[in-house]
This record gives structure tokens, sequence and C-alpha cells, in this order.
């Protein structure tokens, strides 16, 4: 089976023309040429910033950008048809298509209502420093321009567990509604991580349960989609996901493909989610991304060896969606670690050509980000074409040095010319004796990434002496492979 490839197909800083729905459905064909079959599409309804809200300040989930509210009908991204358009689009390429889901906080209430709460420490969630204040708090969502279409639910505070602002004093702080607890199951950060911003949801609140499975099931029945990616899911009842994706599975009669977005580098945050939700879930592989960001701002001094350590990847990669960088670790973002150019070639490689976990490549990588000045990276679409056609077959590991690592996989009968070495650095050229296989002996392989010239050949036992050169990677093919390449890809 052709290797999933998943691309986030925005960066923070995209134009607010409108025009962003338009564009997916002209680079469908282009995309799934690239090597990609599953695109991860922002947040599609309308934000409390209108037109130039990316999509996580959610104002109406009902609103995919047909209806006059915050000064626009279009979302940033554009309209509801065309929204609608590109997922059949990318669909007609057969892509899948994830829809971003964010229902941990929503914020630009029309209107403001007085509520009785207590005020908590804001690193610690569960201290109490004043009770039984009053607020005025921003949680009345009536929606005035869309008028009860689709649904005349209407928002208030009984919705919601708790807000960062207080309007009659114009004072921020961390404020919890009177009569609600903080959701158990959270993140520990902070005590109890459940406060994230905006106006949080409180699903322990049947009718804000009950509003959220109506809107989901209009959404999936609306937009046909085939999965999701989850936003912020450490910060939502660890239960409500687990109960959530079955649901939508039963209603929908579909895999529905769903990778959360739960931001730790800590390993055992990432397990326990997953234990608790019971592996429906994939997760990003945050602690690869850190050892990612270690690794190319060490000066070759990182243990490139241990890589893989504690990375989600190794430990459960049936539940593993593997990435380089997003739009929050994009330079002046929330979670900026943004990972360094020259290291991106070789950390691409380490996600896309190894058989374990779903890769999923940044759009800022792939086109570039204009705002900040910032090239696509080198040679990724290479290695996209190199994961689609040639990493296949059994995979040997060679992490036995701190400083050039390497693997190979061995090529299955169902991909011609497949199979490749790969070897890599963060530090001084090298060079490494890999297996690639019996079935080689005797052949030349050639690095596509061309570093080199010469070929290796493959000796009797199917081994062969890899080079790499300094801060770099090689990728090793058959000649089939590497003269179609530089045909195909350049
Ligand atoms: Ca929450």
């Amino acid at each position: 089976m052709e290797n999933k490839t998943m691309i986030q197909f925005f960066e923070w800083y995209l134009p607010d023309n409108g025009l962003y729905w338009e564009r997916c459905s002209a680079q469908a064909r282009s995309l799934k040429e690239a090597g990609i079959n599953m695109v991860w599409l922002p947040p599609a309804y309308k934000g409390a910033g209108g037109r130039s809200s990316v999509g996580y300040d959610v104002y109406d989930v009902y609103d995919l950008g047909e209806f006059d509210q915050k000064e626009t009908v279009p979302t940033k991204y554009g309209t509801k048809d065309a929204y609608l358009k590109a997922v059949h689009d990318l669909q007609e390429q057969g892509i899948q298509v994830l829809a971003d889901i964010v229902l941990n906080q929503m914020m630009g209430a029309d209107e403001l209502e007085e509520v009785v709460v207590q005020e908590v420490a804001p690193e610690n969630r569960e201290e109490e420093i004043r009770d039984d204040v009053v607020i005025q708090a921003w949680t009345k969502f009536n929606f005035p321009g869309r008028n009860g279409k689709y649904s005349d639910y209407r928002w208030t505070a009984n919705n919601f567990s708790g807000t960062d602002w207080d309007e009659k004093g114009k004072r921020g702080g961390i404020f919890k509604f009177q009569g609600k607890e903080w959701h158990v199951d959270t993140d520990q950060e902070n005590a109890n991580y459940d406060y994230l911003m905006g106006v949080d949801l409180d699903m322990d609140c049947p009718e804000t349960a009950a509003a959220v499975e109506n809107w989901s099931k209009w959404y999936l029945d609306t937009v046909h989609m085939d999965g999701y990616r989850l936003d912020a899911v450490k910060h939502i009842d660890f239960n409500f996901y687990r109960e959530w994706i079955q649901k939508m599975r039963d209603y929908s009669g579909k895999e529905l493909f769903t990778v959360g977005e739960y931001w730790s580098a800590e390993l055992p945050r990432l397990l326990h989610y997953l234990d608790t939700v019971e592996n429906r879930i994939s997760l990003f592989d945050v602690p690869l991304h850190f050892a990612f960001l270690t690794a190319a701002t060490s000066n070759g001094q990182f243990d490139l060896g241990s890589l893989f350590n504690n990375t989600l990847v190794k430990e459960r990669p049936q539940c593993a969606v593997t990435f380089v960088d997003n739009h929050d670790t994009q330079p002046g973002q929330a979670l900026a670690s943004f990972i360094p150019q020259w290291f991106k070639p070789i950390a691409y490689a380490f996600i896309l050509l190894r058989k374990d976990g779903i890769p999923c490549v940044f759009y800022g990588d792939f086109y570039g980000i204009p705002h900040d000045g910032i090239p696509p990276v080198t040679g990724l679409k290479k290695l996209l074409r190199l994961r689609r056609d040639y990493a296949y077959g059994e995979q040997n590991d060679y992490f036995d040095d701190a400083s050039v690592v390497g693997f190979t996989r061995e090529g299955s009968e169902e991909y011609p010319d497949s199979g490749m070495a790969v070897l890599m650095t963060d530090a001084s050229e090298g060079s490494k004796k890999m297996k690639v296989g019996q079935h080689f002996a005797g052949g030349q392989f050639f690095d596509a990434m061309q570093h080199f010239s010469n070929p290796v050949v493959i000796d009797e036992n199917g081994e062969g002496d890899f080079l790499v050169s300094g801060g770099s990677v090689s990728v090793w093919v058959t000649e089939a492979a590497y003269q179609k390449l530089y045909i195909e890809v350049e």
C-alpha cells in the first residue's frame, strides 16, 4: 500500500484575501503528484477576528463563510461554497481531507453577562484567590447575522466554565464560574490546564454536550471530510474526545483518521492521553520536534544516535504523526521553536523515509514563508517523491554513532526500483557500511540528493559503504530510481 503522507496546508501568515480555498482547488492535482494523500485544512468557521482570523478564536462554528458576521461574509480563507469545492476537488484526486476541530474555546461573544466567579491563581488553577466576585463576561453568543439558520441554539454563561476577562473591572485573570469545576482529566500543568483562553467550553454541561454533538453531525453531513485534526486536546476532558470520535465514526460509517494536538515534549503525558482515549486518536510527535530542535542547535554535539529516544514514533508508532514544524512553531508564533533551515532536509528524511508514523509536511516548509523571507526547504519535493516511490520494504537501523547515523529500506516488489540507504550527520562528513539487501549485490547506488556524483557499489553481502557530507543527508538509490528522480523532480 502506498505510504501515507499528510500536509498541513496552511501557515500563520497566509494573505487575508479570501482566495485560499480556490488555491486549494488549484493545487489539488500538484499535491497529489507531489505524493501527498492527506491534507489538513485550517479551521473553516468564522472567528472573532473576522476576515483576519486564522481560525482558532472560534465565534460561530455554523458560519463557514456564509453569513455577514464579524464584518465579513467570507472567512480569511473564503466562502462556504469555495470551501466545499476545495474539499471535493482534493477528494477527487484521492486525497483525504482532515478538518481542524476547535472545541476548547470560543471568543467574540455578542453580549455581556454578569457572572459570579471564583478567581484562581494563573499558575495554580486549583488555588482560589477570591470568591464570590461578580464580573461581566463575554458569554452570550446570539449569532444575529445567521438568524437561527442550521441551529437556533444560543450560547450563554451556563455553557462555559471560565474566562480570563472582566469587562466591568477591565481586568484580566483566570475566573472560574460559580457552580462549575475544571475538568479533572486534563493536562496537569498549572495544577489543571482545562482553561486555555476565551470562554472555556464546559463539556459536563448537558446543553454544551448536546450543542457540540448536533454541530458535529451537521459539519460531517455538510462537508463530508475524511478525518480530523483536533485542536488543544490537553485542555479538553480526555474522556470527551474518546466518546466523540466513536460517535462520529458510528454516525458516518467512515474510518475518520484523527490526530490530536497535545502540546507537550513529555512522552509520558502523550502516552497517558492515548491510554485514556484507548488509542482511537493519534497524536503529533511533539517530543520528536524538540529532539530535532536540540540536534539542530547543538553545534554537532547532539547524540544523533539517541534522536528517537522518548519519542512517540518509537514508543507507540501506530498513533504517531511526525512533523518538523507547524503554524504555532513558526517564527513569531505562540510556540515558536522553528527548526533551523540547514537541519530541515535531515529532519524530513527522518520522518519521510522511515516506516513508522504518518509524516505531516508543513506548508511553510513546502512553499516557504514570505512573511519572514523563509524559502522552501531544499530537496523537500525530492524527499516526498522518494517516500512515495522508493521508501518501502524492511528497515535496517544504524543509530550506532553520535554523529553519523542512517537506515536502509530493502525495497518491495510492489514498487519497482524501491529500496534506499539514508545517511545523515549533524557534524562533519562520514561514511557507514549498511545493508540494502542481497538482491542488490553487484548493483550501484547513487545519491538522490546529489551531494556525491560517484556511485556506491553493493557487495556480495548486499552491503555498501555509503557516504554523507557535513551537516547533510544523502539518500542512496538504484540507478533507475536516480535517473527517474533526476528527470521528474528538480
Ligand atoms: Ca477546556
